[in-house]
């Protein structure tokens, strides 16, 4: 078997994830910022860098360059650090700032020189204040980026302290709900991949224009991919989902759920599941994806099978009123009835207009013999769609049991 190792070919640790021109070989972009940062690469490479050369040229960290994301950057402006630090520098005299820093007149000459100047925000003083020791050197806050949300969250994963993940999570209020909160915790439970991550590195992150939405790629457990979107929410950015996967496949979803709904469409099952088992194993929080798999459960009539999923595409996305209204609708022919009605009770409210809810619940109204509140939600089903024949139906044989009675 010809095993090609996808490490990096300088520290063996890292992803290596570009070919670089000086070593002939892949490499990582730690081991990339390393070699380049003597402006030594050769032009034709993307990733050689440039300076800009501005006023104060000595002190201003910055360079035109490629980099995968954010967090290379300020590695590489840090690395520019380490070599500004060992080398003598007209601003101080010539001095050597790593030996200048020795002791506390130097510290101060230093802090001086950086606070006369209106250094860029994007620039990592904190790492030069917390290098040198100097107390005096005035650094910006800066604010917590997309990398570092999803960081945090990954932090949680490897602790599996999954509790504390849903206050990263998008439109996390609804697990206010138990039910949902329950079926999050299910799904990471069975969910053998995400038990398994130990470590994680990060390889590069993508930013929508405008700013939006992220992904960012890292290397789990120096083997696998694993991609997070992350949608932004005023200043914060909160988890969106978790591709199992690098991030160009974030692009392949829709055509995935097409692919799954078309062949569902044709009758298609032993395919449509297959696909499904495949898709699911990469975009584990589609809410499409559960939501087919449970109307292919449905159509196989394995309606215990089918409730749970539609749970998850509920769970997953409370605004998907067709897998909720099946998740519903699978408890009443499975005959739950009280959860059925706990279900579509639910559901009034934000989709007040939809008949067939109203009819259901009017349908365990009339078994249950609660014919008056039956009465009350036929009639408004009607209100809204006198033409509805099912609630039609079911006031006739309302009337029926109640002359009866
Ligand atoms: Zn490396």
């Amino acid at each position: 078997m010809n095993f090609k190792s996808n490490r990096c070919r300088v520290c063996r640790i890292n992803r290596g994830n570009r070919f670089c021109l000086r070593l002939g070989k892949d490499i990582c972009w730690q081991d990339c910022n390393l070699l380049r940062v003597d402006l030594k690469c050769p032009e034709i490479c993307a990733y050689s860098l440039k300076k800009e050369l501005t006023a104060k040229e000595e002190i201003n960290f910055r360079f035109k360059a490629k980099t995968d994301s954010g967090r290379e950057y300020r590695d590489l402006l840090q690395r520019e650090m380490d070599r500004w630090l060992l080398q003598p520098q007209p601003a101080l005299n010539n001095r050597i700032p790593l030996e200048l820093a020795e002791n506390a007149a130097g510290k101060e000459q230093i802090a001086r020189l950086f606070n006369e100047f209106k250094i860029p925000d994007y620039i990592p003083l904190i790492y030069l204040k917390e290098r040198l020791k100097i107390d005096k050197l005035k650094v910006k806050y800066q604010a917590k980026t997309h990398e570092e949300f999803a960081e945090e969250f990954l932090a949680l994963v490897v602790t599996q302290e999954w509790e504390k993940t849903i206050s990263l999570l998008d439109k996390n209020e609804k697990y206010e709900k138990p039910l949902f909160r329950k079926n999050y915790f299910k799904r990471l439970q069975d969910d053998r991949f995400i038990n398994k991550i130990r470590e994680y590195s990060l390889i590069s992150s993508a930013l929508d224009q405008p700013v939006t939405r992220s992904l960012v790629h890292f290397d789990i457990n120096r083997r696998y991919d694993l991609t997070l979107v992350l949608v932004k929410n005023n200043t914060d950015w909160l988890v969106e989902a978790k591709i199992y996967g690098r991030p160009e496949l974030y692009r392949g979803m829709n055509e995935a759920h097409q692919q799954v709904a078309v062949l569902l469409s044709k009758n298609e099952f032993g395919t449509a599941f297959k696909l499904l088992n495949h898709y699911q194993s990469i975009y584990i929080d589609s809410p499409d994806l559960y939501y087919y798999r449970g109307l292919y459960y449905t159509m196989q009539k394995h309606f215990r099978q089918a409730v749970q999923h539609f749970l998850s595409a509920g769970e997953l996305d409370p605004g998907f009123l067709e897998a909720r209204y099946n998740y519903a609708y699978m408890l009443h022919v499975s005959g739950e009835k009280a959860a059925a009605r706990e279900a579509y009770l639910e559901l009034v409210q934000p989709f007040p207009s939809d008949v067939r809810i109203l009819n259901n619940l009017a349908s365990l109204a009339i078994e249950d013999k609660n014919f008056s509140e039956a009465e009350e939600l036929l009639e408004k089903c009607l209100r809204i769609d006198p033409q509805y024949q099912l609630a039609r139906d079911n006031l006739v044989r309302l009337e029926n049991l109640q002359n009866k009675n």
